[in-house]
């Protein structure tokens, strides 16, 4: 099988809970999720696939960017994709196998390093991870995250700021939510772009 992706490239992480580590992404290309809040503002876009690449192809081109380390399947919605061939090829290679995904399909048994959840929709099936993410639209309330967070297992929880159109964001509005009472326990957070104050893809 041939998966469309955008493009392969080495950079750090910037979100969520490996923020720093050098890591190789591997984006695919489209997403699914039609009802996504923010997809207006998203940039994927199926046809920004710049080519199509089996497993092999893919564990070669990461390789190129680097022969160890993490690997991050994102997109786009890598889930709308049969993974275990490509999961099984980085894995067989070395490479630790990280998932960011928006949870839209469930991910049984995946065998995989890390799975970061970011729900973009109020109804997500993957409810199960290590990280769950949530971008905090404009009027986003304890409410609404409460409620994507209920009957989920996660190791930890984070509210990240969007980024708008015009390049600002709403991080101050994020931080005094993560300072409120609502979180007093610390359950939630803050992971942001980082990458983009960094300069680095
Ligand atoms: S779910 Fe993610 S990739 Fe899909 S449209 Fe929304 S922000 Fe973009």
């Amino acid at each position: 099988m041939k998966y469309p992706i955008t493009s392969i490239f080495r950079s750090l992480q910037g979100e969520g809970h490996f923020v720093g580590y050098p890591t190789t992404f591997v984006r695919f290309a489209g997403c699914s999720v039609m009802e996504c809040g923010i997809r207006s503002v998203c940039d994927e876009a199926p046809w920004k696939a710049t080519q199509t690449l089996t497993a092999a192809e893919i564990v070669h081109c990461v390789r190129k960017e680097c022969p160890a380390g993490i690997v991050c399947l994102t997109g786009g919605e890598p889930s709308d994709h049969d993974l275990i061939p490509v999961i099984d090829a980085l894995t067989e290679a070395k490479f630790r196998v990280h998932i960011e995904t928006s949870g839209i399909r469930e991910l049984p048994g995946i065998p995989i390093e890390w799975i970061t959840v970011s729900p973009k929709t109020a109804v997500f099936h993957q409810r199960i991870g290590h990280a769950l993410k949530i971008v905090v639209t404009p009027g986003m309330d304890w409410g609404q995250i409460q409620a994507r967070d209920e009957n989920t297992a996660f190791f930890h929880r984070y509210l990240q700021p969007m980024m708008m159109p015009d390049g600002h964001t709403n991080i101050a509005d994020v931080i005094a939510m993560l300072q409120s009472w609502d979180n007093y326990q610390g359950r939630w957070a803050l992971s942001t772009q980082a990458h983009k104050t960094w300069g680095v893809m």
